[in-house]
This record gives C-alpha cells, sequence and structure tokens, in this order.
C-alpha cells in the first residue's frame, strides 16, 4: 500500500508515520509545504550497495544532484561515501557539508574552466570528461596550476536504458558521452597530454532503469573498451557504472541494490575483471524512498468533468509531473472515514501543466494534509521560485530526533539581490 518506502507506515490509529513520526504533526509543527526524510532509510539503502560491494575495492559516490541539502550529504558522507557532482556549486556543498574531495568524481558535458581549477584546487579524485575538446581545456588548466588531472572517459556505450526520453542518457542520439568507435582515439589524445592521468572509465546510461538487463549490457560494451585500452598500452584503473537504479513509486519492481550491484559483479569477474575497483554513482535509489513532501489542501473544486483538490505545494516544489508526467504515490496523513471521490491534485500556479496526480481517489476536506510519497529524490533539488513561492523547509527525521534541516524561505529572500532602476 505505500510503495517502496521501508520507514513510512499508516498505523491502526489511521496517521501516515515516518520513522515513528505522526507527519501531520510535523506538518503543522512546521508548515507546509513540508519535505521531511528519514535518516534511517537513506543509511539503509546505501548500506545495501555497500555490503554488496564489500571485499571488492569500491567507492559509492552518491549523486549528489537528487538531494544537496547539506545533512543529507551529511549523512553520506558519513557512511563513506563519495559524491558524483556537476558543478562547482556542488563541490562547495560537498565540502561544507563535511564531505572529501579526494571521494569526488566530477560529471557534467559542461563544465566551465572556473570550475575546472577549482576542482583541480580542491584535489578531486577523479574528472569523469565527455568530450575531446573538454581534455585539451582540462589539460591546459592543469598544467596552468601546476597539476595533473586524474581523468576517466565518459563512454556512450548506446544501450536502450527502456526509460523516459528525457532520462536516458546512454544511447547514441543523447548529448553526453563520448562516441563507442571515438574512444580508444580519445583515450590515446589523453595519454598523450600533459596535464593528464588516465585512471578509469565511466557510463551511465539513465535514470529510474528497473531492470539489470541494460546495465550488464552497458558493463559488456565498456569493458570491450577497457580490453582495447589496455591493449594500447594505457593503464585503466577503475570502472565506474554510473548510477541510474530505479525505485518503486507504484508498481515498478526495479532490482535490489545488492542484486544488481550482484549480476555486475559477476559479470566482471566472468570477463576477467574482477580485481578492478568499481565505482557507483547512485542518486534517486538513496534517497527517493526516503522522503516524502507534506501538503495542505486549500480549495476543494468539484466539476462535472474533472474535480480539483488544490494543494499549498505546486510544480514549483515538486517538477516530475509536470515535467516528465511522472507518477507519484499521494496519501492522506489521516485516513477520513467518508467515501472518497475521484480528484486531481494541482497545485496554485497559473499553469495547467501543474498537477501533482491525476484522477487520485481520496476522501479530502480543506485543511487536511496530504502526503507525497517518494519525493526525497528529484524534488527539493529541482525547486524554483516559480509565481514567487518561497521554497519549502525540510525535515530530517533520525530515531526519536527531529531535525530542521532548512528553514523556510522567506519572500524578501527570493528579491534580496534584485535592484530598482533609479531614474
Ligand atoms: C544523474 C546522474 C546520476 C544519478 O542518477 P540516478 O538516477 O539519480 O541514480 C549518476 N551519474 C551521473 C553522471 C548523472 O548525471
Amino acid at each position: 500500500m505505500l510503495p517502496g518506502a521501508p520507514h513510512l507506515a499508516r498505523t491502526a490509529d489511521g496517521r501516515l508515520r515516518l520513522e515513528g513520526h505522526v507527519l501531520a504533526d510535523l506538518g503543522r509543527r512546521f508548515g507546509t509545504p513540508l519535505f521531511v526524510y528519514s535518516r534511517a532509510a537513506m543509511r539503509d539503502a546505501v548500506a545495501a550497495y555497500q555490503r554488496a560491494l564489500q571485499g571488492r575495492p569500491h567507492l559509492v559516490c552518491y549523486a549528489m544532484k537528487a538531494n544537496s541539502s547539506l545533512a543529507v550529504l551529511q549523512t553520506f558522507a558519513q557512511a563513506g561515501c563519495g559524491f558524483d557532482i556537476v558543478s562547482g556549486g556542488e563541490l562547495e556543498r560537498v565540502l561544507a557539508a563535511g564531505g572529501d574531495a579526494a571521494k569526488v568524481v566530477f560529471s557534467g558535458v559542461g563544465k566551465t574552466r572556473a570550475e575546472m581549477r577549482q576542482a583541480l584546487q580542491a584535489g578531486v579524485r577523479c574528472f569523469n570528461v565527455e568530450s575531446t575538446s573538454e581534455l585539451d581545456t582540462l589539460s591546459q588548466e592543469a598544467v596552468a596550476l601546476g597539476r595533473v588531472a586524474p581523468v576517466s572517459l565518459r563512454v556512450n556505450p548506446d544501450v536502450d536504458a527502456g526509460t523516459h526520453p528525457y532520462i536516458s542518457t546512454g544511447l547514441k542520439g543523447n548529448k553526453f558521452g563520448i562516441a563507442h568507435d571515438e574512444a580508444l582515439a580519445a583515450y590515446r589524445h589523453a595519454a598523450s597530454l600533459p596535464g593528464l592521468r588516465v585512471v578509469g572509465i565511466d557510463c551511465h546510461i539513465g535514470s529510474q532503469i528497473t531492470q539489470v538487463a541494460p546495465y550488464l549490457d552497458a558493463l559488456d560494451r565498456v569493458l570491450d573498451l577497457v580490453e582495447a585500452v589496455e591493449a594500447a598500452g594505457i593503464a585503466i584503473h577503475h570502472v565506474d557504472v554510473g548510477g541510474g537504479l530505479g525505485i518503486t513509486y507504484t508498481d515498478e519492481t526495479p532490482p535490489r541494490a545488492d542484486e544488481m550491484v550482484a549480476a555486475l559483479l559477476a559479470r566482471l569477474d566472468a570477463r576477467g575483471h574482477g580485481h578492478r575497483e568499481v565505482l557507483l554513482e547512485p542518486g534517486r535509489s538513496l534517497v527517493g524512498n526516503a522522503g516524502v513532501l507534506l501538503m495542505e489542501v486549500l480549495v476543494l473544486k468539484p466539476g462535472s468533468a474533472k474535480s480539483f483538490c488544490i494543494v499549498d505545494a505546486a510544480m514549483n516544489d515538486v517538477m516530475r509531473p509536470a515535467m516528465y508526467e511522472a507518477w507519484m504515490g499521494i496519501e492522506p496523513c489521516l485516513l477520513r472515514a467518508e467515501t472518497a471521490r475521484t480528484w486531481d491534485v494541482v497545485g496554485p500556479i497559473c499553469e495547467s501543466g501543474d498537477w501533482l496526480g491525476r484522477d487520485r481517489t481520496l476522501a479530502v476536506q480543506p485543511g487536511d494534509l496530504l502526503a507525497m510519497l517518494s519525493a526525497g529524490a528529484y524534488g527539493m533539488a529541482m525547486s524554483s521560485n516559480y509565481n514567487t513561492r518561497p521554497r519549502a523547509a525540510e525535515v530530517l527525521v533520525d530515531g526519536d530526533q527531529v531535525h530542521l534541516i532548512r528553514e523556510r524561505e522567506q519572500v524578501a529572500d527570493l528579491f534580496a539581490h534584485e535592484r530598482l532602476v533609479r531614474d
């Protein structure tokens, strides 16, 4: 009934609880919209990866774009994770949260020179490079700083991850990665540049992947390249298989992290690559089902064609439905005895795309609190201030502790950096 969220439960009194905390109480105490995360759920999710990798050289790099709030990063840093970053801003967040730059891999198809310098100075573990042009620029910047940049090439394995086109990244037509048939030449080029040292290979084929097969296909393609590159005399230390493991939003049945990792390790062994260090870059699967978004019902608008349940959260708080037509579970924080009817749950933003859930069967009244489930990933991190809406607050529950980890933004914050024209 509550898909995929191990620390979320509805108790016999009809109340929805996260790690035992009554969500309706948290919503009243901190106000709505409010993200609430379970620290235990995050720790359990990362432990599943780490257990499966035990005994092997490995590093789990949390893909922090999924949720980059400092206390979330702190939780993963304490669990021994590295981080997969995609901007200089994310690097600053890692350092502010107590993370270790030496465990950071820097991904992204368009890094600026300033970001390269920042990451070189911080001493990141590896740059995941996506083009020969980027190799040239990075080498120049490293030489200018008197450093050597550790590089991995992100190759595009041209496999179909079987996911939404906007979150599929490993196909030939995607902007990401170096084409398979150009990768060997790119490695030769990297090895020839004075500012670079080749350390690995990486790929990332997409997000919300619900099968093991695309990972194995991608790994096979990557290992073909490893063999070709090493035959050319260029050593490759680590293999980074990217992130992308899906979670259960409704009825998806993705493999568990330990199943996925076991299959990858078996394939590495079978092909004689069992000694290599394995890197993974999970994002969604570490935080997605650790969080909920609480919202209050503002207005009910029953109609003959459609009935609307208008809530105080909107597409600026969680973009996934508007952007990918994603289905997110929506549950009342307290069950009502009344009979349910079918509602479109929508936000107050002036866009018809501002919907959170369509055709949901709910018994609700204005003033009730609802919880959007599986909202821990790509929720807060993708939020905006559209319609001059301050971003939500965030709470982390941890056993009997409740921590406010981000204060609600104030409207004055939103235009603090704006200037009127002097006439
Ligand atoms: C987004 C991204 C990830 C994480 O993807 P999830 O689906 O959240 O696991 C990992 N690596 C790279 C390069 C990414 O862009």
